[in-house]
């Protein structure tokens, strides 16, 4: 594993740019079984800052091809709030691709899984995966309402069915981010930061950063990351994790980072990340909720305060599968008497007489929720 970054700056992806880079990697053996692994995590354009931009994916895939590589595929699975993946991979450009260079799509989502041992925690893999020879790691970066921040390691929870999703939620999520990775080698890494999104995993808050972070080490990647979304690394705690169960280095004083094309100041984020949800998280008693769900709510009271000024003083929210059991809600922190705390998701159903359905329930649906609730 290398301890050089590459950042190759440019508002949209060209093979011509790439090529350089990408040769200077370690190559994968020519008859490699190849997973090119993307951000698809909603059915949203790549415009929305939520998913890997289809025109990076084809020009790795053009240099993959040019060299005599045939068997590619791309794998994905959403996260639990979508069915499948195939409506993401239609909605982000992904079809025209699979066609254009015979490539197809595997929607883990549908697959088989096997459990593999990663220092003493059971994790459930995707088949696909783990018959992969060489990964190839496609994340977007972006910002995370609960981990603070998503780039290489956590785009591996996708290559997971949504059972063992929720239970990463269960198990604090940091950890079995740093496991999931010990299990599944990445070969090469390669960040869409052309435009991402500083305040949700899902996009709809989209900045334009004009990069492209490129890399075999997904510990440092993400350590580069932490500190380009202005973090520490102790804000997020599985990039140390990953790096105590040998899956890279987080020391990016020893890194090279060479820089390739011309960048421009004003796209560059200089400024810490837009923290939207951390303004939410002392009204928020979250306890073991998955992304999606807490996602959701975040944006929900984001744009609840936009269309309606700020929430009742004493307004609070219950979350999380810490909350199926009756009994739960007796200590339910927040401000609010507890007539005034909300669940949010069907996991609150015994604990709060008030509370939005669904699993996970949509931004609209706790807003429209909210609206009734509060006006
Ligand atoms: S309702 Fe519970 S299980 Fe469903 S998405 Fe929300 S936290 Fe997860």
């Amino acid at each position: 594993m290398s301890s050089r970054l590459h950042v190759v700056y440019t508002e949209s992806p060209s093979l011509d740019s790439l090529r350089p880079v990408l040769a200077e990697l370690p190559q994968p053996p020519k008859d490699a079984r190849i997973t090119i692994k993307p951000n698809l995590v909603v059915a949203k354009p790549s415009s929305s800052g939520a998913t890997t931009d289809p025109e990076l994916v084809a020009c790795v895939i053009q240099y993959l091809q040019e060299a005599g590589y045939r068997d590619i595929r791309i794998a994905e699975g959403s996260w639990v709030g979508e069915r499948s993946t195939s409506h993401a991979y239609r909605v982000c450009g992904y079809e025209e691709i699979s066609r254009k260079y015979n490539v197809p799509l595997i929607d883990l989502k549908r697959d088989k899984a096997r459990k593999v041992d990663s220092s003493g925690l059971e994790i459930e893999v995707c088949e696909e995966i783990l018959a992969t020879d060489f990964l190839i790691n496609m994340p977007v970066l972006k910002a995370h309402c609960q981990t603070r921040i998503t780039c290489a390691l956590k785009n591996l929870k996708g290559c997971i069915p949504d059972r063992e999703k929720r239970r990463f939620h269960s198990l604090g999520l940091h950890r079995p981010i740093a496991a999931v990775n010990s299990i599944v080698k990445n070969g090469w890494i390669i960040v869409d930061g052309i435009i991402g999104d500083l305040t949700f995993e899902e996009g709809g808050t989209p900045i334009r950063m004009d990069k492209i972070i490129i890399g075999t080490d997904p510990v440092l990647v993400d350590a580069y990351a932490v500190q380009l979304l202005g973090y520490e690394l102790r804000d997020v705690p599985y990039v140390l994790m990953a790096a105590e169960l040998g899956v890279g280095s987080a020391d990016l004083s020893k890194a090279e980072i060479v820089e390739h094309g011309e960048k421009d100041a004003d796209k560059i984020p200089q400024q810490p990340a837009n923290r939207v949800a951390e303004r939410y998280h002392g009204i928020i008693d979250q306890r073991q909720a998955c992304s999606s769900c807490y996602a959701s709510l975040i944006y929900a009271l984001w744009r609840y305060e936009q269309l309606h000024g700020r929430l009742p003083a004493g307004t609070s929210f219950a979350i999380g599968q810490g909350f199926k059991e009756k009994g739960a809600g007796d200590s339910v922190s927040g401000a609010g008497s507890p007539a005034q705390i909300y669940g949010i998701g069907s996991c609150t159903a015994k604990v709060c007489p008030q509370h939005v359905r669904g699993c996970p329930p949509t931004a609209k649906e706790i807003l429209t929720q909210l609206e009734d609730w509060l006006s």
